[in-house]
């Protein structure tokens, strides 16, 4: 079929067998102010069940994202695949917030909103019973960023690679 004049504004993603075999939980598309002009950055998640992490407690203080801040706010949705029950997540996920590092534990399909420059991070996925996915869309067209590991314990902050979370544009 010949290329049609808006064929530009649609962008479908796929991911190979292989890596679903290998992986089976992991990102699936991403987007952001390159994939169209206008267009406010986005990451989606497939999370299928998996093993259950054996020591929650000691993994989520180094693993995930460390905590950080944006210039602009961010929507973090865990959205269950139930189709008789949409609120169910099949999941747990443990999310800290603020220079307190608050916990909290996701057990329900869950929309959290992060305001701009709020300190938020480690996020989890502690266990995945049911699949389930994951969407993040900062409100900016590529999201700045500004790493807070200062509040984290102080034999956590060596164990964080600062080359793979880099501060960005804050
Ligand atoms: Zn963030």
């Amino acid at each position: 079929m010949p290329e049609r004049k808006y064929d530009k504004y649609f962008y479908s993603y796929e991911r190979s067998r292989e890596a679903m075999e290998r992986n089976s939980s992991g990102p699936i598309f991403q987007i952001d102010g390159n994939t169209w002009k206008g267009c406010n950055a986005g990451v989606g998640g497939f999370f299928r069940p998996e093993e259950e992490i054996s020591n929650p407690k000691e993994y989520l203080w180094w693993s995930g994202h460390p905590p950080h801040v944006h210039r602009e706010a961010e929507i973090l949705l865990h959205i269950g695949t139930n189709p008789n029950d949409p609120s169910e997540l099949g999941a747990e996920i443990v999310l800290y917030l603020g220079p307190e590092l608050e916990r909290h534990v996701i057990t329900r399909s869950t929309i959290v909103f992060i305001p701009p420059n709020f300190i938020h991070c480690p996020w989890t996925p502690v266990r995945t019973w049911k699949p389930w996915i994951h969407l993040e869309f900062h409100q900016s067209l590529f999201p700045s960023e500004k790493g807070f590991w200062q509040i984290l314990p102080e034999e956590i902050v060596p164990k964080i690679s600062k080359k793979d979370f880099p501060d960005r544009d804050y």
